[in-house]
């Protein structure tokens, strides 16, 4: 019997993980949830690297009267030579102020002002270096002091949940016993049920995979919202040194998973799930946004093309093309002073270039923008303001 012959596909994953690996990887994550609940410590303690280096904090007076700032750092991890680019948006101040209706606005104004930005992008003319600034997951921190879910913890996931994956954390996860842990737990879950609030869902498990595959992704599931705890200091544990906290009574070890799922959290976010992470934001949330922006730009051009019928003379079969503004006396006026600026232009004098030119002025000064136009000029300032903003 002969050797079965290969055609040499089978190296297409290699020629793909080349691939990928030359261009690197890129993940955004947004942290938010109320200040003080180690949303920094936490981030650090994640990613090893302190991304808060020039942070200044807020005394209460100036917290009181603060709006949501959001901010961005980006640093460039390397592991294995495998790069990645990682993006931390933070939303420091929400829920501080003691107005915090509509906190979450400018939260959701940030994502979609990133998925304008890539619908953009990827419509215009140079697609191959496209920036993807699209927020692919969203901790969200629920404080260990209340009983479950506040209001605004409500408020905030069910304005975001269609814009991004959130994961819920409970956050200083030391500050309580197991069994407190356990049953905030339960009671979070509940609620989230409660109010119809969609978190991200783990994909389910495939029914061939491995019984240890299987069991992980339960644990996974079950351990939802993340009980985590974090810390910035290494501290000696039975002759070890481990990021943890210290405690007259004892040490608290971050990556110990009797102690917090941290460790859970981590390998979720970057060995399993990062990718899924990805695909849900690009076919699912970024989509939705994008049908969104399609249909009422259709429902903009129906709105248009009906104008302009009403604008056409009658028994005409061309869609005549309407300029706003440009009628019959003002035509006549353009021809006018195109008469008089090509008898200026014939002398050679200097002033006239200039008149010329203020002429022109003059004319686009009366130029009235089309509705499109004019709605165009809107989003470019919406994006300069929001760039302003970072
Ligand atoms: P942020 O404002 O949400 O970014 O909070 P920070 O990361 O600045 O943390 C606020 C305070 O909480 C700091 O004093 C931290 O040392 C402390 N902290 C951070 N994480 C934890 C934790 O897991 N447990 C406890 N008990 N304290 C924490």
């Amino acid at each position: 019997m002969c050797d079965k012959e290969y055609v040499g596909f089978a190296t297409l994953p290699n020629q793909v993980h080349r691939k990928s690996v030359k261009k690197g990887f890129d993940f955004t994550l947004m942290v938010a949830g109320e200040s003080g609940l180690g949303k920094s410590t936490l981030v650090n303690s994640l990613f090893l690297t302190d991304l808060y280096k020039d942070r200044k904090l807020l005394n209460a007076e100036e917290r009181i009267t603060q709006t949501v700032e959001i901010t961005k750092h980006t640093v460039d991890i390397e592991e294995k030579g495998v790069k990645l680019k990682l993006t931390i948006v933070d939303t420091p101040g929400f829920g501080d102020a003691v107005n915090n209706t509509e906190c979450w606005k400018s939260v959701a104004d940030y994502i979609d002002q990133q998925f304008e930005q890539y619908f953009r992008d990827e419509s215009g003319l140079n697609r191959k270096n496209i920036q993807d600034n699209r927020v692919h997951c969203c901790l969200y921190f629920i404080s260990p002091f209340g009983h479950g879910l506040r209001p605004l913890d409500v408020e905030f996931m069910k304005a975001l949940h269609e814009k991004v994956n959130i994961v819920p954390i409970l956050a200083k996860a030391d500050t309580l016993t197991p069994t407190e842990v356990k049953k905030k737990k339960i009671k979070i879950r509940e609620e989230i049920e409660q109010y119809g609030i969609k978190i991200y869902q783990f994909p389910d498990c495939d029914s061939d995979e491995d019984e240890d595959f299987k069991q992980q992704d339960h644990q996974l599931k079950e351990s939802i919202p993340f009980a985590v705890i974090g810390s910035n200091t290494v501290v000696e544990a039975k002759g070890k040194r481990v990021r943890g906290r210290l405690y007259p009574w004892g040490i608290v070890e971050v990556e110990n998973s009797a102690h917090c799922d941290f460790v859970k959290l981590r390998n979720m976010l970057v060995r399993t799930h990062m990718q899924d992470l990805k695909d849900v934001t690009r076919e699912t949330h970024y989509e939705n946004y994008r049908a969104h922006c399609i249909q009422n730009m259709t429902r903009m051009v129906v709105k248009e093309r009906n104008r302009n019928k009403l604008t056409r003379e009658s028994g005409t079969d061309f869609p005549l093309p309407v300029v706003p503004g440009v009628g019959d006396e003002t035509e006549k006026l353009i021809r006018e002073k195109d008469e008089e600026v090509r008898h200026a232009d014939q002398q050679p004098d200097s002033h006239h270039h200039y008149d010329h030119e203020h002429e022109s002025e003059h004319y686009s000064a009366h130029h009235e923008p089309s509705e499109s136009e004019s709605n165009a000029g809107t989003h470019t300032d919406q994006r300069d303001l929001s760039d302003e903003a970072l």
